[in-house]
């Protein structure tokens, strides 16, 4: 994997040879002795996450997202436009954004048609006029082609993936510039609005609230509006056959179930538990935070996994009761609370694990204590190769193995036993208000443990965050 100062130092030589062959004087910036004049430079490639040195960029800020596009599961061709409005957060003559998507047939800055380059993920754009810090920009990308999954480091495929009857589509941690041009990382969400035009006769199903579906010509228009800030790598619009079911759970939230009809009868026990799922973890956690919930349920057998897209988590096979109540504790944390670095991932994992062993308390099943013990927990021997990543920094090929899903669940348990219920649930509802819509780091969790505690927890969160090894007293 490139090295991000490497990668930097290759997009400068790239660029200079541009401004150069545009004969733009100044890209310098501000004349001396001119203080109040603008200082133009380059956005960062990259925001310096060491997992996926490419992935987000620096010097601004998106706001918006609006893909429009047509797919046809025959050709798996695909036909976009793509506009993304963001503001300047430094004076701007250069940037990035995130895409690995089909060939770019034209890309304009506020209306001004540019040239622009492609470097790996990188869509290297050189705005002019130059861009000035706070100010709001539009870009707009048209492209065409066959769209595509992404392998990531521990051989699993994301991205845009086709399936038998359409697109399954999941971008954790990388996936989304396979279809969309994006500032792809955790820390700069944005709201999303995605028009889908498919086959008459398929359903396209998106983040969000259903805003129209019209179909005309023997093509079905599905516009789905995603209104609170979301992270990049949980977009969704997947395309296939499906059964929809529209409902409310008991607190008046919507719920919309997308289910491929080959995984109905399989899925149907974790579907006629999602209201109560929802209700459940609300009572915990405080309020729901978006404006409806549901699930997508296809059949995308390569895939192999769940995810926690927002407002409706996708699963690639027949969903379970835990899977489901796993996906659905993520929009509290993962999708609300994003992390800060990927390294940060037992905040997302660790979370939704521990909300599932509560589920199945709540459920009739084993109680949390029971599964913290058992042998796929803390049972585990010593010696297991378990205990031998740091849970804090677990590497890009074990961010979604067992380890922070389980060793994370583990330390929130012996959290709780250490705090006690009281505090311990104020946290979780604290972490949740105090970060909605936003991101954290751990350093942030531990700060705000000792805060609502009033205790000391260096030693505490050394031995379940920082040492490798089983931990024995706490
Ligand atoms: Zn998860």
């Amino acid at each position: 994997m490139t090295i991000p100062q490497l990668r930097g130092a290759a997009l400068a030589t790239v660029a200079l040879v541009t401004i150069g062959s545009m004969a733009i004087p100044d890209a310098a910036g501000a004349a001396p002795g001119n203080p109040g004049a603008p200082r133009y430079s380059a956005g960062a490639a990259s925001v310096g996450d060491p997992y996926f040195p490419d992935e987000g960029n620096g010097g601004y800020d998106v706001q918006h997202y609006d893909i429009n596009f047509s797919y046809d599961p025959a050709t798996r061709f695909m036909a976009a436009t793509a506009t993304i409005t963001a503001i300047a957060t430094q004076d701007l003559d250069r940037f990035n954004l995130d895409f690995r998507g089909p060939e770019i047939s034209s890309l304009t800055v506020d209306g001004h048609a540019h040239d622009f380059i492609r470097d790996g993920q990188e869509l290297v754009v050189t705005p002019r006029p130059k861009l000035k810090t706070g100010q709001a920009f539009t870009v707009v990308v048209r492209y065409a082609g066959v769209p595509g999954p992404i392998t990531d480091p521990d051989g699993s495929i994301e991205g845009w993936v086709p399936t038998d009857d359409g697109a399954f589509v999941v971008g954790e941690p990388q996936g989304t510039p396979a279809w969309l041009p994006t500032n792809d990382h955790p820390t700069d969400k944005a709201t999303f609005r995605f028009t889908a035009k498919v086959p008459e006769g398929l359903t396209a199903v998106g983040n969000g609230q259903l805003l129209s579906e019209e179909t005309r010509d023997g093509w079905t228009t599905f516009t789905w509006d995603s209104t609170e800030p979301m992270a990049t790598y949980l977009a969704t619009i997947t395309i296939g056959t499906f059964v929809v079911t529209e409902s409310t759970t008991p607190s008046g939230i919507p719920v919309y179930v997308a289910i491929d009809p080959r995984q109905v009868a399989g899925s149907a026990a974790a579907v006629a538990q999602i209201p109560r799922m929802v209700d459940f973890f609300a009572s915990k956690f405080g309020p729901y935070p978006f404006a409806s919930t549901g699930a997508i349920i296809d059949r995308a057998p390569d895939v192999g996994y769940a995810l926690e897209t927002q407002t409706k988590p996708i699963f690639s096979s027949p969903a379970s009761v835990g899977t489901m109540a796993h996906e659905l504790a993520h929009q509290w944390y993962g999708d609300s609370v994003s992390p800060q670095r990927w390294s940060d991932i037992w905040l997302n994992e660790g979370f939704a694990t521990y909300a599932q062993w509560m589920y199945t308390e709540y459920n009739g099943g084993a109680s949390v204590s029971q599964t913290f013990n058992s042998s796929s927990n803390y049972g585990r021997a010593a010696s297991s190769s378990f205990w031998q990543i740091v849970l804090a920094d677990p590497g890009p090929e074990d961010m979604f193995s067992s380890i922070p899903y389980n060793r994370g669940a583990m330390t929130l348990h012996a959290l709780r036993g250490k705090l006690g219920d009281d505090a311990f649930f104020r946290i979780l509802r604290e972490w949740a208000a105090s970060r909605r819509y936003s991101h954290a780091a751990t350093a942030d969790f531990i700060a705000l443990c000792e805060r609502e505690s009033g205790r000391n927890l260096t030693a505490f969160f050394d031995v379940w965050l920082f040492q490798k090894g089983k931990p024995t007293s706490w």
